[in-house]
């Protein structure tokens, strides 16, 4: 869809991070907004972030000749406490994409309890073109450069497309160099050495399978007897695929940038997992048929749980899908055009700000842990997680049902009612 400026009522004219995403952001805001019957001073401060860091900055290439990256960091709100949300690299990374994903933050962690506003930042870059050296030379510069805004109570990185322990571990270092002290509740998704959690990794696919079970509880649908799809099959949806086979659901297509592979019968994930692992990707593998990209979304199945990409499941498609529920375990995956269309079908949608937010939330431990100096146990952890996303998945269940709202909705009613709640108590300075 082309980029319409006006869709974005309310937005400063000529703001940056007017984009694509942002907008599908801000018509959802706008939507709950309405449910709430929100009154105008909450619509206009909780639309645009508060902040938006925009750097440019030269590295120096294994060859000797300099290049310039762009980075980004956006924080969305202050109202909460600190702000927190990854940052990505990848060759698309804009100020809008950012701006978006920083207010998906601030929705995740409020549905969550948690006690922070929405970041997320980015260098624009393609991290499988460059080697370890220089995306470390990246990290470094691109840490140093925040270092005005970020900081243990100010805003707290974390891993996110692209990105990962390795960078987290670069981010800690450098920003630590800077302080002269050791500042691991800087950065979030450390290496566990450094004060990481093993909880991290896997958490926000795990996560995304708790919420998948306390939903077809509500729906009543038997999850061992359900057919899924899950598009992605790397830090999010590798996990949440392996899982779904450990518990007895029948895993019927996996994709990745490579394409993807179906089965009817149930693929054997941890075969693929151990493919990818040795080739880089899907592609070649030889036990079962190869499909695109495109059609991996459109295969038969009970529950496709978009895990890559955003913007995946649009107008163009919608009406292809072939599925009974869509779990978003990226983030931003639906248009709203789209979820229209699905909604016409009767197809429902488990939103990204309750379907992924368990790895903010072990990233909520992670600080705690960090600031407190102490560690608690990882299966403890495990079972804090599972409590807090089956509880936020029915209450947004219990949301939908009470108000006749779809489950979008019900999560972000919730949300975007603490948030503007919070606001109104701090008031505004001066
Ligand atoms: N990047 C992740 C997300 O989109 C996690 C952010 C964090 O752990 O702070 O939710």
């Amino acid at each position: 869809m082309a980029l319409d400026m006006h869709a974005v009522a309310g937005v400063h004219e000529g703001s940056e991070w007017v984009s694509e995403l942002y907008r599908i952001a801000a018509t959802q805001f706008a939507a709950t907004a309405d449910v709430l019957d929100l009154d105008p001073e909450h619509r206009t401060r909780l639309l645009e972030p508060r902040r938006a860091l925009t750097v440019n900055f030269p590295i120096r290439m294994d060859d000797g000749s300099v290049r310039e990256f762009t980075g980004y960091r956006v924080q969305h709100t202050l109202t909460m406490g600190p702000t927190k949300g990854g940052f990505r690299y990848a060759p698309v990374v804009s100020l809008g994409e950012c701006a978006a994903l920083a207010m998906w933050m601030t929705w995740k962690c409020a549905l969550l309890g948690l006690p922070f506003g929405g970041a997320k930042g980015g260098v624009r870059c393609d991290p499988t073109t460059l080697s370890a050296g220089e995306l470390e030379r990246i990290t470094r510069r691109y840490t140093a450069e925040l270092i005005p805004v970020i900081g243990p109570d100010r805003d707290i990185p974390a891993p996110d497309m692209g990105t990962g322990e390795r960078e987290m571990a670069w981010l800690y270092d450098t920003y630590s160099q800077a302080m002269g002290y050791a500042v691991p509740a800087v950065v979030t998704g450390k290496p566990v050495v450094l004060g990481g959690l093993e909880a991290r990794q896997p958490a926000t696919g795990l996560g995304c399978v708790y919420v998948i079970e306390a939903i077809l509880e509500r729906l009543g649908w038997v999850l061992r007897d359900q057919r899924f799809v899950v598009q992605g099959f790397g830090n999010v949806g590798r996990v949440a695929a392996r899982e779904l086979h450990a518990i007895g659901a029948t895993v019927v297509g996996v994709g990745d940038v490579s394409g993807g592979v179906v089965d009817p019968d149930g693929l054997d994930v941890e075969d693929l997992a151990a493919w990818s692992d040795e080739h880089g990707s899907l592609a070649g593998y030889p036990r079962a048929p190869a499909v695109g990209r495109a059609e991996i979304l459109e295969t038969e199945c009970d529950v496709l749980v978009p895990a890559a990409l955003e913007r995946q499941v649009t107008s163009k498609n919608a009406d292809a899908l072939r599925c009974r529920l869509v779990v978003e375990a990226a983030n931003g995956p639906t248009t709203p055009e789209a979820e229209a269309i699905l909604a016409r079908r009767g197809i429902r949608v488990v939103p990204d700000v309750l379907a992924n937010a368990g790895g903010v939330t072990v990233s909520y431990f992670e600080w705690v842990q960090d600031h407190q100096r102490y560690s608690w146990d990882g299966l403890e952890l495990q079972e804090r997680l599972r409590r807090m996303m089956r509880a936020a998945a029915i209450k947004v269940w219990e949301g939908s049902e009470e108000h006749g709202v779809d489950l979008r909705t019900a999560a972000l009613t919730v949300a975007v009612r603490r948030v503007a709640d919070a606001g109104a108590r701090r008031g505004i300075y001066p």
